[in-house]
Order: structure tokens, then C-alpha cells, then sequence
């Protein structure tokens, strides 16, 4: 109805200026586009989506791994639909593919040398990571806890040094601990968080290496270990995270004592001669990947970005050979970002060129940490965060959750009201006005134990203070599975789920206002 009552009203105007044609007032007047989004929402249609969904989704991508074959296909044909439809390069080189540099950890292998005996890497001490270095002593740092009011590292100075600390934390005479003086334990006990503050703390006072004597650790860590040293396979992670030369060893009750007999007993901090030679190597596989990313410039603040994004890759094919076609996850947010794309492209060349411009973001290994949207957010983001207005995260928009109740016509919202009111009541204000889905928040809860917001890609943005809104179907039966086919998606809600992205982002690439951020997340 408001699309009619608009463009009777641009008839009106055009016919009245052409009787004033003549009259300086018309000629001087700017030109005034009238800036409609319905036409363009209305050119994302199911069956646009549901050819490139068809082969997007084929076998032949081969389920979109990571750094595999079938990702490499991937982007040749967002790149080649781009071309198509004539929405540029983000990159000024006119690249679509930014690399995003991956490794694999392998498992390492060698061996360390104390006071002259040799121990294998494996059997009393683990480390994930190449290592190498000789020392003539070792600084011994008891618990290697340091608070407000308690310290180990008193008088010592540990630049450079190798580090011997133990697991635990102090008691007193009486039973009680030193920490909270009383039989309850502090956090300094518990197994997990304690390793990683210990560590820091280590690092942050210039040691060179840590070797932590602890049963618990070393034995969850020893199944981690030789898991990987059968199966030969690391965890992906972006080639830029190799933190360096510093080094942390998980040593065993055996190591610890040929180190310091009385170790469990004795909590004095102090230097130990006790010589040690660490020779561990590491050779980590290289992995090429893409994100790819195209732009439209806007025509107003050409220097304020609205991204919206989705991850290209999947989880490729199981052991015995089976193809996961990762229709839903994230062929249908793939899908839809380039209907979306082409849509704005359609409004520019009818000279609605949105005001702010628009980032279309297929990053790349999602499936393995999502890596592609970290690297372009903490290592190469194409254009100023500070000056990214807002990320609509898409991911696996196209199925119906089976665990839901209620209409099928829904979608679920995450993240839209955390950082900016603004963004949240346009999502809701285009939605009531143009398509009428059920936005269903029940994942939004900060304490889902789920936790979706931290799931997918817009927490890279988010955890950057830039607004996002994570719009996603839930998970079925098929979510990783190869039963996860282009058959199996809802393509009138695939069109309609499409249509509300493509009108919100409608609204926040052309108000005149950036979007606020009046909100603080909780940690
Ligand atoms: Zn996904």
C-alpha cells in the first residue's frame, strides 16, 4: 500500500515539474531520488535462491572444507557471480579473494636434556608447540600465583628464565588455605583456569619458557597428545597466531621431582642449578583460504560500512567418503547475501545508490574457529572497524527447527538489541512493515547455555563494539550431517528471511543517523 500511495506521488511531481519546465525553480532544484527499498526486496525471489543454492550445494563443491578443493570452488563462483552482476572488489587491488593465511599444528617431536639425561617428548612432559632454548638454572616459583596480597615471584627475576611452577595454591599449618584464609579453595585450584593464569603471569613477566608440574593437566593433555600424534592432526588456526617463542611444558610427577625431590612439600621461591637443554621441534602444514568480498560504495558516507556476512566454507566429506552439502549451513546464507547484493546493486543502477556503503563478506573457515571473520576483524579488516556501522551475520537461514513450536513462518534473532537500541527496533520496525516473520528470541537469552552469540561470525564484529544482528533457522536433524541438502530447504522462507536482512540493511545503509551504540555487553 505505501509502495502505491509513493509512486502516485512521484507521478504527481514529475507531472508538475514538466508543466514548470522553464522555470528557474525546477531547473535549479536537486535532482530528488525518492529512495523505495520495496522493488528491490521484491527482486529476491526462491527461484534465484534456489539455483544458485542447487549449485552451490552440489556434490561437486564437495562439502566447501577449509583449504580443500572443493572451497577453492567455492569462491570461484561467488567471484564469477559478482563479475556477473557487477558489484566490484572490496580490496582497491580488485581482488575478491583476501587470503587468510591457515596452519595445522602438528604434534612435535624431540626431546630435553636435564642435568645431563635425556627425556623424550611424550613421556614425562608434553608441549604443543616448538620449543628450544639451554639453561644453566631454572627460577623456581613454588605455586606461581601472584594477587594484591600474595606473592610468589617475591625477589625473583624470572626475564628470560626458564620458570618451575606447581599446581595448587598455599595452606597454612592449620589446614586452611592461604588465599581466602579459610577450608574453602580459591579459583588458583581449579584445573583449568589455574594453568592459563599461572602461564600469564610467567609470560607477563618476560619468562622464556614454563614447565608446570601437574598430574591433572598432564594427564588430560597426554590423551590430547598422542590422540594427535596417531591421528597426525592439529587444529587449524590462523598462520598469524604462532605466539612466538615462548614456550609452555606440562611436566609429570616423575620429571618434577628429578627436578626438585621435595617439590610437594617445599614452597620456597628461589633459583635451582639444575642445567636443562630443550630442543622440540615443530613443523606446522601451511593452508591457503579465502574470504571473499565485494562492495558497493556509498554515495553519501562512502566511509561508513555496513558488513554483511556469511561463511563460505563447511565441513567437506566424512571419513567414509560422504559428502556434507552443507545446503543450510551456510549455503543459505551464502545464497542470500548474494541476492542481497544483487538487489543493491539493482537499486544503484536505478540511481538509488545506498548512503553508506555496503561490504558483502564470504569468509572463510567458519567450521574450524571461525578464522576467516577473525582475520579480517583482528588482522586485516578491509576498512576502518571503527567506522563499520553494523554486521548482519547470516547462518543457516533456509530449514525449520524441529525442536520449535509455532508457525514455520519465524526466525531466530540473536544479538540484535546488545549494543545499539537503534538497531534493534529498525529490525523490528522493517519486519512489522515489510515481512512479517515471528522473531523469535529465545536464543538471545545471555544465559542460553548454547551460547549462539558466541557461535558464528558476527561475534568477531561484536566483541569489536560493532552492533550485529545473527539471524538463524536453528538446528535439525541434518545440522552436519550430509543429509543437509539443497531439497531440504524452505525456499519461500529462504525469500522472506532474505527480504527482511536486505530491508534492514536497506534502513541502516540509508538513515540519516549512524547507528547508536548505547549499550554495554555483558562479559
Ligand atoms: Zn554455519
Amino acid at each position: 500500500m505505501k509502495k502505491l500511495l509513493v509512486l502516485s506521488l512521484g507521478l504527481a511531481t514529475a507531472c508538475h515539474t514538466s508543466q514548470n519546465t522553464g522555470s528557474e525553480v525546477a531547473k535549479n532544484a536537486p535532482k530528488v531520488v525518492e529512495y523505495i527499498p520495496t522493488p528491490f526486496a521484491e527482486s529476491i525471489i526462491e527461484s534465484d535462491l534456489k539455483e544458485h543454492l542447487y549449485t552451490y550445494a552440489s556434490d561437486e563443491f564437495e562439502g566447501r572444507e577449509t583449504g580443500q578443493p572443493g572451497q577453492k570452488k567455492a569462491i570461484e563462483y561467488l567471484k564469477s557471480e559478482y563479475e556477473s552482476i557487477g558489484v566490484p572488489a572490496a580490496q582497491s587491488d580488485g581482488d575478491y579473494f583476501q587470503e587468510v593465511p591457515l596452519e595445522i599444528s602438528q604434534v612435535p617431536s624431540g626431546s630435553m636434556n636435564i642435568n645431563g639425561k635425556e627425556y623424550v617428548l611424550g613421556e614425562h612432559f608434553l608441549t604443543f608447540a616448538k620449543a628450544e632454548g639451554t639453561f644453566d638454572n631454572i627460577i623456581y616459583a613454588a605455586y606461581g600465583i601472584e594477587t594484591d596480597n600474595y606473592s610468589d615471584y617475591e625477589g625473583l627475576d624470572v626475564s628470560d628464565k626458564l620458570v618451575l611452577i606447581k599446581s595448587g595454591e598455599p595452606m597454612n599449618a592449620d589446614g586452611t588455605y592461604t588465599l581466602s584464609g579459610s577450608i574453602v579453595k580459591s579459583s588458583w585450584s581449579n584445573m583449568s583456569e589455574a594453568l592459563g593464569k599461572k602461564v600469564e603471569i610467567a609470560l607477563n613477566k618476560g619468562a622464556k619458557g614454563v614447565l608446570y608440574y601437574d598430574e591433572g593437566n598432564f594427564a588430560r593433555f597426554n590423551n590430547r597428545f598422542q590422540y594427535m600424534k596417531t591421528n597426525d592432526s592439529g587444529r587449524m588456526q590462523l598462520a598469524a597466531d604462532d605466539n612466538g617463542s615462548f614456550f609452555n611444558f606440562i611436566i609429570d610427577n616423575t620429571l618434577a621431582h628429578i627436578i626438585l625431590p621435595q617439590i610437594d612439600t617445599d614452597s620456597e621461591s628461589r633459583e635451582l642449578s639444575v642445567p636443562i637443554a630443550i630442543n622440540i621441534k615443530s613443523e606446522n602444514k601451511k593452508i591457503e583460504s579465502e574470504n571473499v568480498v565485494a562492495f558497493i560504495k556509498g554515495s553519501v558516507k562512502p566511509d561508513e560500512y555496513l558488513v554483511i556476512s556469511s561463511h563460505l566454507d563447511h565441513i567437506g566429506i566424512t571419513a567414509d567418503g560422504e559428502i556434507n552439502n552443507g545446503a543450510d549451513d551456510d549455503g543459505s546464507g551464502t545464497v542470500a547475501v548474494l541476492e542481497i547484493a544483487e538487489a543493491f546493486q539493482k537499486a544503484v543502477e536505478a540511481g538509488q545508490r545506498p548512503k553508506r556503503s555496503i561490504v558483502f563478506l564470504h569468509v572463510t573457515g567458519e567450521e574450524k574457529g571461525l578464522l576467516g571473520s577473525r582475520y579480517y576483524t583482528d588482522i586485516d579488516p578491509i576498512f576502518p572497524l571503527e567506522k563499520t556501522v553494523a554486521n548482519l551475520n547470516i547462518d543457516m537461514i533456509g530449514r525449520i527447527d524441529p525442536k520449535r513450536t509455532g508457525e514455520r513462518n519465524y526466525i531466530y534473532l540473536i544479538g540484535s538489541d546488545k549494543l545499539s537500541t537503534d538497531l534493534h527496533q529498525i529490525s523490528e520496525s522493517v519486519n512489522d512493515e515489510h515481512t512479517l516473520i515471528e522473531l523469535d528470541y529465545s536464543f538471545n537469552d545471555e544465559n542460553d547455555p548454547n551460547r549462539f552469540y558466541y557461535r558464528s561470525d558476527h561475534y568477531n564484529f561484536a566483541k569489536n563494539n560493532i552492533p550485529i544482528i545473527f539471524y538463524f533457522n536453528g538446528t535439525h536433524e541434518d545440522y552436519h550431517r550430509p543429509g543437509d541438502t539443497p531439497d531440504k530447504i524452505n525456499y519461500d522462507l529462504l525469500e522472506n528471511r532474505t527480504r527482511l536482512i536486505f530491508y534492514t540493511a536497506w534502513e541502516i545503509a540509508n538513515r540519516d543517523e549512524r547507528l547508536m551504540v548505547d549499550k554495554i555487553p555483558a562479559k
